[in-house]
């Protein structure tokens, strides 16, 4: 048997603590949820990590050792460390993957590697979404359907300021009426990063059989093929260089 891939599920865990409607849903996290569905595909070897351990659990020794870091956050955005967002963001660029989930997109981490606003329009009122499989070719997407639905969920409407993705998964259709690129990929440097927009934490969106196949597809899809460390070499030639150089003497 090949070596498994090493996930590591990261979560603020904040609103479970606060909020009984979400310990309804979630009574041990979103990070156990979400690492107990990863867990049953046999490839994949889980750990999770949560903002209140020393470092937010995220020392140089577990991202050395994760191939794939998923990403859910939203209300303490603002009480991730930078120099943790800092080191996050080196192992995405030397060759890790990131999958943002949900409210992510407002993550420092996720905001760093686009560069742009990553804002949108939502609202909070159990409506249907249909997510569309626009990319039937893809490796996240394999095992689904044409698409999917998810009955109560919150609504996040375009425009998404997010740069174009390199790839484009699913489409999301609102009951409402709007409409979302509610899965996207990018290459960042070596690493791969996925978004992948369903998540609320008072859904219980990270029970259901769709997101957790999308979630399995996408760590694995995500998987470091590389790691490559930065540097800024000063290099000698391969040839020897027989122009004379204007700017010496
Ligand atoms: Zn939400």
């Amino acid at each position: 048997m090949s070596t498994p891939l090493r996930v590591t599920v990261w979560n603020e865990n904040v609103h479970e603590r606060k909020h009984e409607k979400v310990r309804r849903v979630y009574p041990d996290g979103i990070h156990t949820a979400i690492a107990k569905g990863l867990a049953a595909a046999p490839d994949l070897s889980v750990r999770t990590a949560t903002l209140e351990m020393p470092e937010h659990g995220l020392t140089q020794d577990v991202l050395d050792n994760t191939d794939v870091l998923t990403w859910w956050g939203h209300m303490a955005h603002g009480e991730v460390k930078d120099e943790v967002v800092d080191r996050v963001h080196k192992r995405v660029l030397e060759g890790m993957g990131l999958i943002a989930l949900h409210s992510a997109h407002y993550s420092k981490i996720f905001k760093r590697l686009m560069g742009t606003t990553c804002s949108l329009k939502w609202r909070e009122a159990g409506e249907r979404e249909r997510l569309w499989n626009v990319a039937p070719h893809h490796p996240i997407t394999a095992g689904l359907g044409e698409y999917f639905e998810l009955p109560h969920v919150e609504m996040y409407g375009e425009p998404f300021g997010i740069p174009t993705p390199d790839e484009q998964i699913f489409i999301s259709w609102f009951e409402g009426g709007e409409v979302s690129r509610s899965g996207c990929c990018w290459q960042r440097g070596n690493g791969r990063v996925f978004y992948f927009r369903p998540g609320h934490e008072t859904y219980p969106i990270y029970y259901d059989a769709n997101v957790m196949k999308v979630m399995i597809n996408a760590v694995r899809w995500a998987r470091p093929t590389v790691r490559i460390m930065d540097q800024c070499p000063n290099t000698k030639p391969l040839e020897i260089i027989r122009s004379d150089d204007p700017a010496k003497g």
